[in-house]
């Protein structure tokens, strides 16, 4: 349901999500960011993170730190992700797997960039079951002309990862990292070729997917994220998860983590 609105019922799990019950036993929140690339995940887990306290887990990341290692898994999905095509499900899985087991995740973490295909979205409900945590989905709903633009606009640091945009977010000196000087180039995949094949993979193999969460989670926060600047999104996502979660719950028992 795109448009701002939102498609939310409160669950009544004894352990609510981000706050204590009476047993004092906290459920993690797990919250899943959805959306086309350059719908702006990444962004606004920036903002969950310093508002939550909980790690972002971006499995797009994960897999290019191990082709920056140039380790065996780096040099296995390097064409792969050259090309803009997903990796193997089972690699993704086992990543995100070992990752939430770490003990920063104790009390919840988002993910980025994951599911991104009906067997990562099974293995994701199971892992979460075994893990206790209750998920939330916030789908950003982006018009495909816009991200295409915002797109082919990116630069990123390639010391520090961080995501300029010459529109949106631009440097303060053109072409050079605020924080730490780099010279800023364009990631291989937000080429204008690998992205047009990276939407159309998102639209055979992702998009699918918000049928699954209508179906299976009875949390799922549709944003239009394509008009308003990112605080203002953010600003919007924060009051839809607070009426999903529990008002004043989230962010203040989060940040006791
Ligand atoms: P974007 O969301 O802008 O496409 P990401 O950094 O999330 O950027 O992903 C970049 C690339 O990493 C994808 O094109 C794909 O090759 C790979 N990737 C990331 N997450 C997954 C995933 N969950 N499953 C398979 N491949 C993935």
């Amino acid at each position: 349901m795109p448009g701002g609105k939102t498609a939310t019922k409160l669950e009544s799990a004894a352990a609510p999500v981000g706050g204590p019950p009476a047993s004092g036993i906290v459920k993690p929140i797990a919250i899943i960011l959805f959306g086309s690339p350059g719908s702006g995940k990444g962004t606004q887990s920036k903002y969950l993170v310093e508002w939550l306290k909980i790690p972002q887990i971006s499995t797009g990341d994960m897999l290019r730190e191990h082709i920056h290692r140039g380790d065996p898994i780096g040099l296995a999905i390097a064409d792969r992700m050259r090309a803009g095509s997903l990796v193997s499900d089972e690699l993704v899985n086992q990543l995100v797997f070992e990752r939430i087991s770490q003990p920063d995740c104790n009390r919840g973490f988002i993910l980025d960039g994951y599911p991104r295909t009906p067997a990562q979205a099974e293995e994701m409900m199971r892992l979460l079951a075994a893990r206790g945590a209750g998920e939330v989905v916030i789908h950003l709903v982006v018009d495909y002309n816009i991200i295409i633009s915002r797109i082919s606009g990116r630069r990123a640091c390639p010391v520090c990862g961080t995501l300029y945009n010459a529109v949106s977010r631009p440097p303060k000196v053109e072409g050079i990292c605020d924080l730490d000087g780099a010279a800023l180039a364009i990631r291989d995949d937000d080429r204008e070729e690998v992205v047009r094949e990276r939407l159309a993979q998102y639209e055979r193999q992702t998009r699918p997917l918000i049928e699954f969460f209508r179906a299976t989670s009875d949390r799922l926060i549709e944003v239009d994220a394509s008009r308003e600047k990112p605080d203002a999104v953010f600003e919007r996502i924060k009051r839809e998860l607070q009426g999903v979660v529990g008002q004043g719950r989230l962010g203040r028992d989060q940040a006791r983590a």
